[in-house]
């Protein structure tokens, strides 16, 4: 026997499903068309995969999820892409939605379906890839991806797997028909997640108002170590962190989620989804509706396509249009009008509700706030409906923030019970989606101011890097005018000696030139040629022995000018940056100044002599 917990709060409604529990699971029939939203869940749109014209199987995927959060969306039949444009999707807003309209061709030709019979020899994120390709989110609530949620953070356990049949709202029998004629898929499915997840506990939430379903449940169980717990009959004993605490006595932290305590909830239709997907390879493409209230002659439960529009299934149920004063899609308590019954069945459509006007009549018109306290007695999570209310009317967001009107479920007890016909949850709605608008803005300001201060910061570094790499460039130029000085102020005191030494050389070597000629013509009796009279090869002998080297002299003057140029400007630069070498650049030119005039006048002295021993010598 299972130990129990309760929740505070709470209501009991009537209950009114006994209307459509007295029919098995009828399957719909093929409708004319489908109408496959892109977004059926929780995350980003899907990206369709065909054109319009494109024939398609049973199966195939049409839609496939980017980087974004999300799942893939798959032929319901086979058929031909009619259209991909906006049509109307089931929303509280009535809104319009990107759509795939598919028109079936009644062959119902599946595509190569690929089953996983031995899913334990895999790796767990191999089954994981596979009930994300195969499209199944969440069947009871927002849709939340299957395949993301069995994939808690790993600091996360999960002790306590918990399948949630309570189907706690009026009205909605989908689970409770599905456990009656399906347990066993429930089961193999539950067995499949708990494979995947490895909890401690395995149990399954019933209210005791479903004894058939119990029933089946506990033949499906029998020999496994799965709890079927059956839980007493209150609203909202189905609300996720209401049925974790009946089945633990743990409380999901505010804020927090299932997994925080170690503890996971999943879909009755889920499980049988898994398992479908599994066992028989196929992917998400049907699920249990329930289609009632006392506007339908038939109300019952129908397996239908994904994209079966809504009217089709109203007209299956024996619709009497004069009848229907309200169509709502889900239960009385969360659902939402209906607009259109154009819109589509999707993957988390559990109920629709043809009701008369008597059945569910026009709300009361809004009264003012007695303080009765009500509200705060039915909620089930521990809130002050009243406070929010005045909060959310005054738009003072952040006080309702404050007294946590995001722990809210949205379950519209607070509002059920409120004798001035306030429509609470509204006024909650009304403030979540503020606070997110407001958030959003927020968020997005905040990622502008960021990328305006990481521009800015980059500009700043980039400036910075740039006068880094001009001082640098200031510093080696420096360094290397400096370089250039030295070496030339070297080179220049190097030079002056050189061009001294070269002059004495050339001076010495014209010494000896002469004392080599006048040696030679001593000592050696010029013989007269047959080609030279004896006199002009005495001349020319001695010529050759005397000239001094014009060229070399030549030479070393024009060196010595070009550095005395060279001195010159290097002096003036100086002089214009006041440098402190000044002074010993002017001695450096005053002393080139020397050395040109030397070298001038040894080149004077050598063209001097040489047109001296050029002259032609007397006959006498
Ligand atoms: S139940 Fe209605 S009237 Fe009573 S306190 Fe709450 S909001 Fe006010
Ligand atoms: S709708 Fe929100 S405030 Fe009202 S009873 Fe439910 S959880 Fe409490």
């Amino acid at each position: 026997m299972t130990q129990l917990w309760d929740f505070s709060g709470g209501i009991h409604p009537a209950e009114n499903k006994h209307q459509s529990t007295a029919r098995p699971i009828r399957v719909s029939a093929l409708p004319d068309y489908l109408v496959l939203p892109l977004q059926q869940h929780i995350g980003e749109p899907a990206t369709t995969l065909v054109e319009v014209g494109d024939r398609v199987l049973k199966g195939q995927k049409i839609a496939e999820i980017g980087t974004g959060m999300g799942v893939p969306v798959h032929a319901p039949t086979s058929g031909v892409i009619e259209n991909i444009g906006h049509r109307p999707v089931p929303h509280p807003s009535g809104m319009d939605d990107w759509c795939i309209t598919l028109k079936p061709d009644g062959e119902e030709q599946w595509t190569e379906l690929e089953p996983l019979p031995d899913y334990r020899s895999l790796e767990r994120s191999q089954v994981l890839a596979r009930i994300l390709e195969g499209g199944i989110a969440g069947l009871g609530g927002a849709g939340f991806p299957t395949n993301i949620k069995l994939r808690p953070p790993k600091e996360r356990k999960v002790a306590t797997l918990i399948l949630n049949g309570a189907e706690c709202e009026p009205y909605i029998t989908a689970d409770d028909m599905t456990m009656r004629e399906r347990a066993d898929d429930v089961v193999s499915g539950l067995k499949i997640m708990a494979w995947i997840l490895r909890p401690e506990r395995c149990v399954i939430g019933v209210e005791d108002n479903k004894p058939e379903a119990i029933a089946a449940l506990r033949d499906a169980v029998e020999g496994t170590q799965i709890e079927v717990a059956v839980v007493p009959t209150k609203y909202p004993s189905g609300g996720e962190k209401q049925l974790i605490q009946i089945l633990t006595g743990m409380e999901v932290p505010s804020g927090g989620i299932p997994a925080d305590i170690g503890v996971m909830c999943q879909n009755i239709g889920t499980a049988v989804a898994v398992s479908h997907l599994i066992h028989e390879g196929k992917p998400l493409i049907s699920r249990v509706i329930t289609i009632t209230g006392e506007a339908v002659r038939e109300p019952g439960n129908f397996e239908a396509l994904i994209g079966t529009p809504i009217q089709h299934l109203l007209n299956q149920a024996g619709l009497q249009p004069e009848q229907a004063h309200r169509l709502v899609m889900g239960g009385p308590m969360m659902g939402y009008t209906l607009t259109t019954t154009a819109v589509p069945v999707v993957k988390t459509s559990n109920c629709v509700i043809a009701a008369t006007a008597s059945e569910l009549p026009d709300p009361a018109p809004e009264q003012a706030c007695i303080r009765c306290g009500l509200c705060a007695e039915a909620c089930p999570m521990e809130l002050l409906p009243q406070q929010l209310f005045w909060h959310s009317k005054a738009a003072e967001f952040e006080k309702a923030e404050h007294l946590n009107l995001f722990d809210c479920i949205e379950c519209g007890a607070c509002s059920y019970v409120c004798p001035s016909s306030i429509p609470l949850v509204q006024y909650y709605r009304y403030a979540k989606g503020e606070i997110r608008v407001q958030r959003a803005e927020q968020l997005k300001a905040d990622r502008a101011r960021e990328r305006f201060e990481a521009r800015q910061e980059r500009l700043e570094r980039e400036q910075q890097e740039k006068e880094l790499r001009r001082k640098e460039r200031a510093k080696a130029a420096a360094e290397a005018q400096a370089k250039k000085q030295a070496e030339a102020e070297k080179a220049a005191a190097a030079g002056e000696a050189v061009d001294e030494r070269a002059a004495k050389a050339a001076l010495v070597q014209q010494a000896l030139a002469r004392k080599k000629a006048k040696t030679e013509g001593a000592a050696t009796p010029t013989a007269p040629t047959a080609y030279a009279a004896p006199a002009e090869a005495a001349t020319t002998e001695k010529t050759m022995a005397e000239t001094p080297d014009l060229d070399a002299l030549e030479k070393q003057l024009t060196q010595a000018q070009a550095k005395l140029e060279n001195m010159q400007g290097m002096l003036e630069e100086a002089k214009a940056q006041q440098a402190d070498n000044v002074d010993k650049l002017e001695r450096a030119v005053a002393k080139n100044h020397d050395r040109v005039d030397r070298a001038q006048q040894a080149l004077n002295a050598a063209r001097e002599q040489a047109a001296q021993t050029t002259e032609p010598q007397s006959p006498d």
